[in-house]
């Protein structure tokens, strides 16, 4: 097989650079040598440890992978390392769920940044108990709810499902990263209950976090990761299967959403400095969407204060400027 191609096609035509692709390294170069740059920056950040399960990683991975949408696969680093992907999870579950109920869904939840952390409960009482958007704990457990009203096993279902999307029969979720979860979530059950004392969970409070929790607990590597999203990155269909993951109209919205969400309280300054819809979980794991051209996928667990990971970050905001990705 040919050497990956690096410029993007629309960026060919927009920008009428077709000589750029003889003059730029491959991509697989391209990843190689970000990932040798994220290990040389000095250490910063911190492995989440509120869930104890994830203090035990090693933090000095780091891994990056790109799937482009015809059908090339690189990575670099460990790309080929399973990670717990804790919140990057929560795009497939809102797929699911978009696919399963349609528009309903956003009478349950809304589409707008919460300006606030992560797992932040006072939003939820102000607004409510309507979570500000599904990428958020609060929104996510509102999907959770969704599946496991939809679905006589919700969680075999996702995991059907991102089985099917990532192309590997041998996804599972981490025993271990699940268990201790739910001994330790406390603040997430806090959010579901008081979302249940508005009358926005349908199901038994402990059967939602149930499913938030395995969820959570799903591990893929960053080729995989790349790989199961790659529909996000060409209009809803699965660019390796040929499948039709969601619609057209779908894919926009769900990258609309990571664009202003993804990246939580950063979710600004990504768009300003990389420009492209993301996704962050306390993992490590940062997952970017470009449109027309493929998925990029990084992760090393050390984590800045908004929980996203310092190097992926890194990597990513690189990659993008190398190649001129921003979709604004
Ligand atoms: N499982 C994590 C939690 O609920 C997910 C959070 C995240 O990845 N940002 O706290």
């Amino acid at each position: 097989m040919s050497e990956p191609g690096i410029t993007p096609s629309f960026q060919r035509t927009l920008h009428g650079d077709a000589s750029r692709q003889q003059d730029t390294p491959s991509l697989t170069t391209l990843v190689s040598d970000l990932v040798a740059e994220a290990r040389a920056l000095p250490v910063s950040g911190k492995v989440a440890n509120y869930i104890p399960a994830l203090a035990e990683v090693d933090p000095n991975r780091v891994a990056l992978a790109m799937a482009t949408i015809d059908g090339q696969v690189v990575g670099a680093g460990e790309a080929d390392h399973r990670f717990s992907i804790q919140s990057l999870s929560k795009i497939f579950g809102l797929t699911m769920a978009m696919n399963r109920v349609g528009d309903s869904l956003w009478k349950r939840v809304n589409m707008e940044p919460s300006g606030q952390s992560f797992n932040s409960i006072v939003q939820l009482e102000w607004e409510h108990g309507i979570p500000r958007n599904p990428f958020i704990n609060a929104g996510a457990i509102l999907v959770a709810d969704v599946l496991n009203s939809h679905y006589s096993s919700s969680k075999q279902a996702l995991l059907r499902f991102v089985r099917q999307l990532a192309l590997c029969e041998s996804i599972y979720a981490d025993d271990k990263v699940y268990r201790s979860e739910k001994q330790t979530g406390n603040r997430n059950a806090a959010l579901a209950y008081l979302m249940k004392s508005f009358g926005n969970i349908e199901s038994d409070v402990t059967a939602a976090l149930d499913h938030y929790f395995y969820q959570c607990a799903l591990a893929l590597s960053c080729k995989e990761m790349a790989k199961a999203l790659s529909f996000l990155a060409n209009r809803g269909v699965h660019p390796f299967s040929g499948q039709q993951v969601c619609s057209r109209r779908d894919a926009h919205r769900i990258n609309a959403i990571l664009s202003t969400s993804g990246m939580y309280n950063q979710s600004g300054e990504f768009a300003f400095t990389v420009g492209l819809p993301a996704k962050s979980g306390v993992g490590g794991g940062i997952v970017a969407i470009v449109p027309g051209y493929g998925v990029i996928a990084a992760y090393s667990p050390r984590l800045n204060d908004f929980g996203n990971s310092v190097q992926a970050m890194h990597m990513i905001t690189r990659m993008a400027e190398e190649l001129g990705l921003s979709v604004f």
